[in-house]
């Protein structure tokens, strides 16, 4: 049998304290885990994010007091460890993070470059107090601190960088298997060795890309929540956790607005067949949920995403009837003004989709979708995804869907692209009440 290689990822909450690290470090040292991906400490990256704002806005005393928190927060927690040669390396950071906010307050301009060098102190600072935690957690292993960024290569784009699968291959051949290395999530570096981020939330895509690159066996992503849900459990009180789902039910989730898993991380994991574990730091030894290529349970509607602040903007112009080319043109306009589209239907003069709110701030994209033809916006929807296998195979299916929601109107839906999705627009007021509806009749009452 081929031996296990595991990759676990810990969230912010998992870094949050040191009771929290602790934890951490003990599920690592059960898993035997190789590379472990931290995020920075629970509310870090946000703090940078203001951090790099206000040196570029000349708010320079509610700057300091920030850098100050954020400076006392990490050494308070390397404070309580036994003394360590870390202390020292955590002093360097905090130089850094000086010199960064007093360039961009001299230039009082924030270049996405710096933005970037700024936030990745965050899992700086977290993976270098953790492997502290570690080291006194395993201390017959050699637990070193990696830098993600001589690892996980990426392009020069700033804020978001594409990850460069080769090169993270090739660097991921350097690593010793003998050793356990403790990694930073969200960040790396391009050609040239600036530092990069691959976007908010990114860890988890590290993760997997470290995943990828070592052939792991494994990825284990561990949370504050025991695995993924049936549904959000704050819209429903009787979700469950799901124990087994497939890599194409899990991308849809996530597309439709599952919060638990980064839309990317799947890719890596997927090219690779690697299972995903999904589970609770605070709660270890509950079944979390296995991410797989394939499963042997395959239920009609396995869980229910809910997808907030969306817009239905409907495109019409009456010389579509019996002509061709509208569809290219206004899906050119999507694809360059690089707006993603959701959902979409049509008619023979129409075409309705739906996009997020913030979509609504590109004017231009509006203004050009105007040059096309009428075009009608109507707010305050969300979209409901049904989320499952065969769903078009499913006799009886549209009848206990319509038959649950016969108090709510559904301004849209779609089916057919995929045979595991089925989403439906409602007003955001019948979001929550349509979705418990449809939890209890197609998820409680079956599965
Ligand atoms: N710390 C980063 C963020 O908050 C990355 C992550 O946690 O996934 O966006
Ligand atoms: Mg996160």
């Amino acid at each position: 049998m081929k031996p296990s290689v595991v990759v676990s990822k810990f969230g912010g909450t998992s870094m949050g304290d040191l009771s929290a690290m602790e934890r951490s470090a003990g599920i690592c040292a059960e898993k035997n885990s190789f590379v472990i991906v931290v995020s920075a400490t629970s509310g870090t990256t946000d703090k940078l994010v203001q951090v790099a704002r206000m040196a570029s806005s000349g708010q320079e005393e509610e700057c300091a007091s920030l850098v100050l928190s954020i400076k006392d927060r990490h050494k308070t927690l390397l404070n309580q460890l036994p003394k360590n040669d870390s202390a020292e390396i955590l002093e360097s950071y905090f130089t850094e993070l000086d010199l960064l906010v007093q360039n961009i307050s001299l230039l009082k301009e924030l270049t996405p470059k710096a933005h970037d060098h700024v936030l990745s102190l965050g899992e700086r600072m977290s993976s270098l107090i953790f492997t502290e935690v570690l080291r006194l957690k395993l201390p017959q292993k050699s637990v070193v601190l990696l830098d993600a960024r001589t690892i996980i290569k990426t392009d020069s784009n700033f804020g978001k960088a594409m990850p460069l699968i080769s090169e993270i291959a090739k660097a991921c051949k350097k690593l010793d298997s003998n050793c356990v290395y403790v990694t930073q999530g969200f960040i790396g570096s391009d050609l040239e060795g600036n530092t990069t981020i691959l976007g908010r939330g990114g860890s988890d895509y590290s993760a997997a890309l470290f995943a990828e690159g070592v052939n792991a066996t494994a990825l284990e992503i561990w949370t504050d929540v025991a695995g993924v849900a049936t549904t959000d459990p704050r819209l429903c009180p009787n979700t469950k956790i799901i124990p087994e789902i497939s890599y194409a039910e899990a991308g849809e989730m996530a597309q439709y607005g599952a919060k638990i898993l980064h839309p990317a991380t799947i890719a890596p994991a997927v090219r690779k067949s690697i299972p995903v574990f999904v589970g609770s730091t605070f709660d270890k030894d509950s079944p979390g949920t296995w991410i797989r290529k394939t499963v042997d349970h395959q239920p009609a509607v396995r869980a229910i995403t809910k997808r907030s602040h969306q817009v239905l903007l409907t495109i019409s112009n009456p010389n579509m009837l019996n002509a061709y080319g509208f569809m290219g043109e206004i899906f050119g306009l999507f694809g360059r003004h690089r707006v993603s589209v959701d959902c979409v239907t049509t008619s023979e003069i129409s075409i309705a989709v739906t996009v997020d709110r913030a979509t609504l701030e590109n004017t231009k994209f509006i203004s050009d979708l105007e040059s096309v033809g009428k075009i009608d916006i109507e707010t305050d929807y969300a979209l409901i995804s049904l989320i499952g296998n065969d769903l078009f195979n499913r006799a009886s299916l549209a009848k206990t869907i319509f038959t649950s929601l016969d108090e709510h109107s559904i301004r849209m839906m779609s089916l057919g692209a995929s045979s595991y999705n089925f989403n439906f627009l409602v007003k955001e007021a019948d979001a929550t009440p349509s979705i418990q509806k449809l939890h209890r009749t197609l998820i409680e009452m079956i599965n």
